[in-house]
């Protein structure tokens, strides 16, 4: 394969992608092969001699499409939507054919350039102040970590990253158990130790850090001779969707000089409706926000947008300039390598430029409007049905609902369900557990999803728990 053969191929390509989203909803949502079934029909050993592109693209038909579960269904409501829009696809085939490795201004100063613009189109956005400036990073994961690191260095004085942390006092770290996992993981690599990752009791209908306890549990750790140094919260955890008061959170951190965190990885998206900002009030007092373009507005994976109010702190803890790197006689242009974890960049602002001209704010707010209408409406026809409960109320397009039936064990019951439904292969649903118990969750978000698809998911949950 030549570049001279790209068109040939890409053309096939351009029409593959099209002809998948227009029957997308002729395929099962979640995949149906087994485990292994994939790698029996791949060869152990690779290629000596180049074959053909017709060959590799029937092998691709073949063996790949059957092993795929279609994230870009309009039925997909598992998990959280991770939607790809044609437009900022279209922007992703340009970016691969440069496939320009942005990581200094100078080795592509359009991608820095419109990094800066992107970022800040999205602050304007979401409507956080003019005082936050921002990243693009390759997942909330990575930005999570970087705001971690950040909260650690900016504690220790920057010295952590010199010394180590073994001749300092043990830090403490505070949350829900309503937060991501990855905020564990990010507190594992910073050498933090997941010990200290204080969990706070939540209260209230959206399961909110109690403020109350949280500073009780700083002030006990100050005293036992740890040393605090931040707070993660969350905007619509990954569980149930559950928010933080972000407001009297900021108020504790800022009373006892901690660094806030707050993970709307999923839930910031729908901040570009001002109706919805009431979830996280107080947002203008965090010192660090992540939000992912890539789930809800159509950015497809990856491209998380990091909002901080002080770079500086970023890059004091995350910059390290060798001389290969000084883009020397360029001062005053911004190097993002230093605001992120990984040295290399891929030119990701493309993908926002290209969606929001495409769509428009307006057209975004239609679609996450819908998808939240829809959400509550059908958790209301699900609590009208006598055998089902819904157990969290929606947060924005995601609530979770329990079939119950007497003298049944309902953790079983409902794993059967969810099991028999994404056999089936109508609609796709993820589980997760409310105080203890396993309860299935729906959300809605994927971009080419319509009324028709709710009332499916509705029909096919009432006929399928029938027949168990
Ligand atoms: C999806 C999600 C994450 C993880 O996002 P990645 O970009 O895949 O790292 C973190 N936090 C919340 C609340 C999420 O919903």
């Amino acid at each position: 394969m030549q570049w001279k053969d790209f068109p040939k191929w890409g053309k096939w390509a351009a029409n593959w992608a099209a002809d998948y989203h227009a029957n997308i909803r002729k395929l099962p949502v979640r995949s149906q092969v087994k485990p292994g079934e994939i790698i029996a029909q791949l060869p152990a050993s690779p290629p000596e001699q180049p074959q053909p592109m017709d060959e590799i693209i029937a092998d691709f038909e073949s063996i790949v499409m059957p092993g795929i579960t279609h994230w870009q269904h309009p039925r997909f409501f598992a998990y959280f939507a991770s939607n790809a829009s044609p437009a900022a696809v279209l922007a992703d085939n340009l970016i691969t054919a440069m496939a320009p490795q942005c990581m200094l201004w100078q080795t592509s100063p359009a991608a820095t350039e419109m990094e800066t613009r992107m970022i800040d189109w999205l602050r304007q956005a979401i409507d956080l102040p003019s005082d936050f400036s921002g990243v693009i990073q390759d997942s909330a994961s990575s930005a999570t970590l970087a705001a971690v690191l950040t909260m650690r260095e900016r504690a220790l004085d920057w010295q952590g990253n010199q010394q180590g942390l073994a001749t300092q006092k043990t830090l403490r770290v505070y949350c829900s158990n309503e937060v991501h996992t990855s905020i564990d993981r990010a507190i594992w690599i910073a050498g933090i130790g997941a010990a200290n990752l204080v969990r706070i009791p939540t209260h209230g209908p959206l399961r909110a850090m109690d403020t109350d306890a949280l500073n009780a549990a700083i002030i006990a750790d100050k005293a036992a001779g740890y040393l605090p140094i931040g707070i993660i919260a969350c905007t619509g955890g990954t569980g149930t969707g559950g928010c933080d008061d972000i407001k009297s959170t900021c108020a504790v951190a800022k009373h006892h000089d901690l660094y806030t965190h707050v993970d709307a990885a999923w839930a910031g998206s729908a901040m570009i409706c001002p109706e919805f900002r009431t979830l996280w009030d107080g947002i203008e007092d965090a010192d660090s926000v992540v939000f992912n373009p890539h789930k809800w507005l159509g950015t497809q994976f990856d491209l998380s947008a990091h909002f901080i109010k002080s770079p500086e702190n970023l890059t004091r803890t995350l910059a390290i300039k060798p001389e290969y790197l000084k883009t020397h006689g360029k001062d005053g242009v911004i190097n993002y390598s230093e605001w992120s974890i990984p040295l290399g960049r891929r030119f990701r602002a493309l993908k926002l430029w290209f969606l929001l001209r495409a769509y428009g704010l307006d057209g975004l707010r239609v679609m996450i409007r819908n998808h939240v209408a829809w959400s509550h409406a059908l958790a209301t026809r699900l609590a009208a049905h006598p055998d089902f409960e819904i157990i969290t109320d929606p947060v924005l397009s995601l609530f979770t609902f329990r079939y119950s039936r007497e003298n049944t064990d309902l953790d079983d019951l409902n794993q059967r369900l969810l099991n028999a439904i994404n056999d089936d292969g109508r609609i796709y649903l993820t589980q997760t557990l409310v105080n203890g118990h396993l309860v299935i969750r729906f959300q809605t978000g994927q971009f080419e999803t319509t009324q028709d698809d709710i009332d499916t998911a509705y029909d096919v949950i009432i006929e399928i728990a029938a027949t168990l």
